[in-house]
């Protein structure tokens, strides 16, 4: 095998840790955030449900003070019943009472179903509450596994990184910069393996002669098809 083809093929070994590890960082950092996402929506819907239950608290405060107030407007009248000389006061008064009774009974109604949406509310913040809580939880186990597994991540980066700068000035200039070139590509791929005729980077078959070509000690030839260095 040509020895600068040897050359890529441990740098391509180097590099392809570095990616794995940069991939599996970034696959931590992005549990992390998802998450982080649930908690912050998890939080503000707590906060909202939390305004819900207040203006439903204030609302059976204000029905009650609604209510006493009508119960009281009610005894006055009463009182005054006790005064009245006529038939025709008598009966205005006791048409105003028939409305207050109305007017109370309709606020008795409304009262009654303002609590039962607060009983409703106040169950469905307190289960919020404790998932909300289960989340944090959550996400405080993972970030203390992740720090683990990152701090591994960028050590084998570091090493790897390392070993590649000392090798990569071994690999002849006529190549360098095509190889380097190669591997900073989305795929991160400089060199790959003919199988009989087919790259083994694109799947895609050779031209004979480039096949044999890719066999032999003093050559350093590329893929016809996608460019990456290619041996056997
Ligand atoms: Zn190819």
């Amino acid at each position: 095998m040509n020895d600068d083809i040897k050359i890529m093929i441990e740098l391509q070994g180097f590099w392809d840790n570095v990616l794995a590890s940069r991939a599996g960082i970034e696959k931590a950092r992005e549990t992390e955030r998802s998450l982080e996402k649930d908690l912050a929506d998890g939080n503000r819907r707590l906060a909202s449900l939390g305004n819900t239950v207040k203006e439903l608290k204030n609302s059976t405060k204000q029905n009650e003070l609604d209510l006493k107030e009508k119960e009281e407007r009610i005894s006055k009248l009463e009182e005054r019943k006790k005064i009245i000389h006529t038939e025709k006061e008598l009966k205005a008064l006791e048409k105003e009472i028939d409305v207050i009774r109305f007017d109370i009974g309709a606020l008795e109604e409304k009262g009654l179903a303002v609590y039962d949406e607060l009983d409703a509310r106040q169950t469905e913040y307190a289960e919020l509450e404790e998932a909300v809580g289960v989340m944090g939880a959550r996400l405080n186990e993972t970030k203390t596994k992740h720090a683990g597994e990152i701090a591994d991540f960028e050590n084998t980066i570091k090493t790897n990184e390392s070993a590649f700068n000392s090798l990569v000035g071994s690999l002849a200039v006529q190549h360098k910069s095509r190889f380097l070139k190669l591997i900073q590509s989305k795929d991160g791929k400089g060199i790959a393996r003919v199988d009989g005729e087919i790259c083994g980077f694109c799947n895609r078959k050779i031209p004979a002669s480039l096949a044999i070509d890719s066999g032999k000690d003093e050559k350093v030839v590329t893929c016809s098809n996608c460019g990456k260095f290619i041996y056997r």
